[in-house]
């Protein structure tokens, strides 16, 4: 007998970053030197202080089953650090805490949706937010916003795509993949929208320290009375502290909301690492000069990429108001041939210019929208500098 994949499973993509960082790594395990901005994961060690929190819960014993939900003290000082920052007010028990933001999202999706339900996501979209909305049997409502918008939804495109089955809006600012940043008017204007038609409101604010410039970081639920019970907000440590592989993120959610997130953690993964949790919990309520430290060298990187994608005949990008991803347009360079190799879209841009200039980027059509790539600078100026020297011979070649 063979076993027989469920029907969700056999609809679902694999993350294409994931992928692509899994080619790169590939080639490199072949002796290959790659220049990798594919993967959006800083390139910094995770800082010191924090490790020696992990170290210092294994030698306590703290290594057992801790609350499904996370250990109250790492909840509370979630909720300190939003109420500092953000001046949002929430009880440690609407905080959840997840292995990583992506578990959080899947499961905030999974018990606010039914099937049927629609959710638009402007794109181009994080990769996994279409496929974790399918997996909970809920329609992705993809909505094309424009590079001359900023790739930012306006607040008419909102209202077009609305149908008597939209549920909810899921909001990214700073935005991966383009780093794109909604200003507290444009928000204000998408909340009109949100109240008038009595939609909830995913928010990832996974990226709201990496800031570059004058531009503000304004948490969506800020904005007015009345957003706070229709909005779950998702964040974690992996950016903000180079903590990728200890998985913890969160949500912070109304109360019955929260309460059945909890309940399906419980049955489904039980606590996030309780190792883990004291080392976010060292990250979040410890100095914060290291965020400060690895912000100011994302910004150099930052402005060097644009800089460079400027210099590039046929290439360009928006400003890039946060987070650690360039989204440029290659529109002018498809429809040719590469070393006589055709390339006609953005995979077969990415994939050309990975095996003939081993350059790993990931194609916008992984984001929902063609004719663009995305170039993580996370990772080091020198990796950049080759890289962009790259992509440049290839595009002139
Ligand atoms: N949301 C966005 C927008 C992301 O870029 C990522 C990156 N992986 C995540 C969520 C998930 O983060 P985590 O590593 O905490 O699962
Ligand atoms: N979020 C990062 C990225 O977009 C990490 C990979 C992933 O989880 O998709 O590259």
């Amino acid at each position: 007998m063979t076993i027989k994949l469920s029907n969700i499973v056999q609809a679902m993509q694999p993350s294409a970053t994931l992928a692509m960082s899994a080619k790169a790594k590939e080639l490199k395990a072949q002796g290959e030197t790659v220049y990798d901005l594919s993967l959006g994961e800083p390139d910094f060690t995770t800082p010191d202080h924090i490790c020696q929190a992990a170290f210092e819960a294994i030698k306590a014993g703290k290594t057992h089953y801790t609350v499904a939900s996370g250990i109250p003290e790492l909840k509370k000082a979630v909720v300190e650090e939003y109420k500092n920052r953000c001046g949002l007010e929430y009880k440690p028990t609407q905080c959840v805490v997840s292995n990583g933001a992506k578990h959080a999202l899947h499961n905030a999706f999974f018990c606010t949706l039914n099937p049927g339900d629609e959710v638009i996501i402007p794109a181009p979209y994080w990769v996994s937010y279409a496929e974790l909305v399918k997996l909970s049997s809920a329609i992705p409502v993809i909505v094309q916003t424009q590079e001359s918008d900023n790739f930012k939804l306006t607040p008419e495109k909102f209202r077009a795509a609305i149908t008597p089955k939209t549920k909810m809006l899921l909001l990214c600012s700073p935005s991966n993949p383009t780093g794109s940043m909604y200003s507290g008017e444009e928000l204000d204007a998408l909340a009109d929208i949100v109240l008038e038609k009595n939609l909830m409101v995913l928010a990832d604010e996974i990226y709201d320290r990496l800031v570059y410039g004058n531009h503000k970081f304004v948490s969506f639920p800020t904005l007015r009375d009345g957003l706070q019970d229709r909005t779950i907000l998702v964040n974690g440590v992996s950016k903000t502290y180079a903590m990728t592989g200890w998985r913890i993120g969160w949500t912070l959610a109304p109360d019955h909301v929260a309460k059945k997130m909890a309940s399906l953690q419980s049955q489904e993964t039980s606590n996030p690492c309780s190792i883990s949790q004291y080392a976010a919990l060292a990250a979040i309520s410890g100095d914060q000069s290291c965020v400060q430290k690895m912000l100011a060298e994302f910004a150099k990187r930052r402005d060097y990429v644009a800089q460079r994608i400027a210099d590039i005949p046929g290439l360009s990008c928006p400003e890039m108001g946060g987070a650690f991803y360039a989204f440029f347009n290659v529109k002018e360079h498809l429809g040719r041939k590469y070393n006589g190799v055709q390339v006609d879209n953005s995979e077969q841009f990415c994939l050309t210019l990975l095996a003939q200039k081993k350059v790993a980027t990931v194609m916008g059509s992984a984001f929902g929208t063609e004719g663009y790539a995305r170039a993580s600078f996370a990772t080091s100026m020198q990796n950049l500098e080759a890289a962009f020297d790259r992509i440049a011979e290839f595009v002139q070649n």
